[in-house]
Parts: C-alpha cells; sequence; structure tokens
C-alpha cells in the first residue's frame, strides 16, 4: 500500500496516531508519509470519516482516545491486515475487502430479518465505507 510522492520517493501506509486540539487523540488512522521529505497525508478513503468525528468533538473537545478502527472498515481492515502478516501490501487487503464485505452482507440479511433498524444502518454505513474504494491509482 503506497502512493508516489511529490518529491518522487515512495509514501507508505502507516497507522498513525493523530491528535486534535492537543487533547484527542485518535488511534490507528491509516496515513501515507514520505521518509525523505516527512510530507504526509490522510488515505483518501478514510477522510470524510475522520473529519466527520472531528467535526463530532466540536472546538472544546475533552480530553479522550479513540480508535479510529472501531468506527472506519478502512482503518480496521487495515489494523487487521497489519496483525496477520506484519505487512499491508495490496492483495492481501483486497483479500480482505472481499472477505469483509461478504460478512457484512450475511449481518445485513440476517439484522433485516430481524427488522433490527439501529443494526442496519450500522451495517450500511461499513459497507458504504468500503465501497468507497480507489485503491488503484
Ligand atoms: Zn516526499
Amino acid at each position: 500500500m503506497h502512493k508516489r510522492c511529490h518529491c518522487g520517493d515512495i509514501m507508505k501506509m502507516k497507522l498513525r496516531t493523530v491528535i486534535y486540539s492537543g487533547k484527542v487523540e485518535i488511534d490507528n488512522v491509516p496515513i501515507y508519509s514520505c521518509t525523505a521529505c516527512n510530507r504526509s497525508e490522510v488515505f483518501p478513503e478514510v477522510k470524510p470519516d475522520l473529519t466527520g468525528l472531528i467535526s463530532q468533538l466540536g472546538a472544546e473537545p475533552d480530553k479522550q482516545t479513540f480508535l479510529f478502527n472501531e468506527c472506519n472498515e478502512w482503518a480496521n481492515l487495515l489494523v487487521e491486515a497489519k496483525a496477520g502478516k506484519g505487512m499491508m501490501d495490496q492483495p492481501a487487503v483486497e483479500r480482505l475487502i472481499e472477505k469483509r464485505i461478504n460478512k457484512l452482507l450475511d449481518l445485513y440479511l440476517l439484522a433485516q430479518s430481524l427488522n433490527d433498524e439501529a443494526w442496519i444502518q450500522d451495517l450500511k454505513k461499513r459497507l458504504e465505507q468500503l465501497s468507497r474504494r480507489t485503491l488503484r491509482t
């Protein structure tokens, strides 16, 4: 999982902790970073969820810690990929995505049959996060 940096070097994907407002720690945020020029950017697929989370915190947040992988499917998958093989290469991540989508769809059907509206909404959100994917650049 990498992309080319503006400086010509390769930016590698890492799970990092983002500190917001000096108080809020958001762990396991997928971020591309370049060791040559120290540039870093948030993985585009998780940006809407990260900005959403931050906007919910408001201007004066309390000291707290979030696990970003608990509210974002991408971060969750990357944490899994990292735990599994210690690396986040693209084929491994693609396989995990496919497995995860299948599992979520199974759960979605189950939630529907139980008429559990809150669960259905949660699963819908997770499926949308994963379908928002443009891995290949
Ligand atoms: Zn660079």
